[in-house]
């Protein structure tokens, strides 16, 4: 008996750390079944759920760190497990004890000296917005502050992505404005891998911020700061209304406010990134908007929607290597021209990242092209 005590004190501490259902999962495998990996190279989430039920006498590392957080799982799961939270809690303790991969290490450690993961410098963050000449947020003045998140900031691809964002929004009439280097990371990656301590601290810096600038609106260009934003802040206290890049061009295009009008004369599909799609269940206003643009053939792929193939970014594997084989982006690129599109728009960062790399490596450059669909609205106003 007392042999088996650490083993149950593991357990209790990986409920204590937020896996609250760790003894609600009965172990029907259904995670495993749904799981992307199953397509390449089968994670078994089922029996990473039993080691930590057990203790995590036995575990080996081999699956906790493959999770990209997509939500498949927890969607079917029939116990309603909170599997994400189950993830996280494992990885916090993995972390304390220093049995985190080197790559996750480092991009904590960057958000930690930098504010980005990317070591990118804290003074480059929004340097992109002085160039367009993006006023500085003022409450007297702007109805939201644009965050435009790490990626444009050290991402040359992402740049382009913000750069379309600015000329819509301006084309619109939004009045808007950014907190240049004062502004960190959302947070939302540095959690699933399970820093909560990091992540607390950019609550803290960037709630802050948005207090002491009188920001009560804000756009995000990327899926992963909205979900954080709008689910995650809120239980730390801070809370500021948010609205996704796709649900405002939907909205103006609505309203009147912003008409695309140059024919843009491609076929294209649309790719729902998890934490858009599946995780907060905008589905409609990007399909909306990719509608609107004259000269657009839209077709849908097979797994669309709350069936929407994971690019593999998520929950820190940006920063990890995934082997050619099994990357699930390589597989969407053949999804997509199985359609006839010429363009496969997405409204993500790190999808546009993961497939961008997909398409190039698969000898796919003059079949398809990668957008964000704020980059075709850009293009379609002329
Ligand atoms: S689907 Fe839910 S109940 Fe079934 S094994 Fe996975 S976590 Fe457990
Ligand atoms: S969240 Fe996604 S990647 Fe992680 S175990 Fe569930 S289905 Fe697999």
């Amino acid at each position: 008996m007392a042999a088996a005590t650490p083993f149950i004190e593991v357990a209790d501490a990986i409920v204590e750390c937020g896996g609250k259902d760790l003894t609600l999962c009965y172990q029907c495998a259904t995670c495993t079944g749904s799981c992307p990996w199953g397509y390449v190279e089968p994670l078994n989430m089922r029996r990473l759920i039993h080691l930590a039920q057990l203790g995590l006498e036995g575990y080996e590392g081999e699956d906790l760190w493959r999770c990209t957080t997509c939500g498949t799982c927890t969607d079917r799961c029939p116990r309603g497990v909170a599997i994400i939270d189950l993830v996280r809690a494992i990885r916090g303790m993995m972390g304390e004890t220093g049995l985190i991969p080197q790559t996750l290490r480092s991009a904590v450690g960057s958000v930690r000296a930098n504010g980005n993961p990317w070591s990118g410098e804290r003074k480059e963050r929004n340097a992109w917005a002085e160039k367009l000449e993006v006023p500085r947020f003022d409450a007297s003045q702007h109805e939201y502050l644009l965050f435009g998140c790490c990626m444009p900031s050290y991402d040359p691809r992402s740049r382009k992505v913000v750069q379309a964002a600015t000329k819509v929004l301006r084309a619109a009439g939004v009045r808007f404005g950014v907190l240049g280097s004062d502004e960190s990371c959302c947070g939302e990656a540095v959690r699933k891998i399970g820093s909560e301590e990091v992540f607390g601290s950019l609550v803290a810096s960037n709630g802050g911020l948005f207090t002491a600038h009188g920001v009560k609106k804000v756009i995000a260009l990327s899926p992963h700061c909205y979900h954080t934003f709008k689910n995650e802040y809120p239980e730390q206290g801070v809370k500021v209304e948010v609205i996704h890049i796709s649900e405002l061009l939907a909205e103006l295009i609505g309203s009147g406010k912003l008409t695309p009008s140059k024919p843009l004369d491609a076929t294209v599909t649309y790719h729902d990134p998890c934490y858009l799609g599946r995780h907060n269940g905008i589905f409609d206003p990007p399909r909306q908007v990719l509608q609107a643009i004259p000269g657009i053939t839209f077709k849908e792929m097979i797994r669309i929607r709350e069936s929407s193939l994971c690019c593999g970014g998520g929950g820190g594997r940006m920063w990890m290597e995934t082997k050619r084989g099994d990357r699930f982006s390589d597989l969407r690129i053949p999804e997509a021209l199985a359609v006839g599109a010429t363009v496969l728009a997405t409204s993500c960062f790190y999808c546009i990242s993961m497939l961008e790399d997909s398409r190039l490596t698969s000898g796919c450059e003059d079949k398809i092209e990668i957008r964000d669909l704020t980059e075709l609205v850009a293009e379609s106003l002329g």
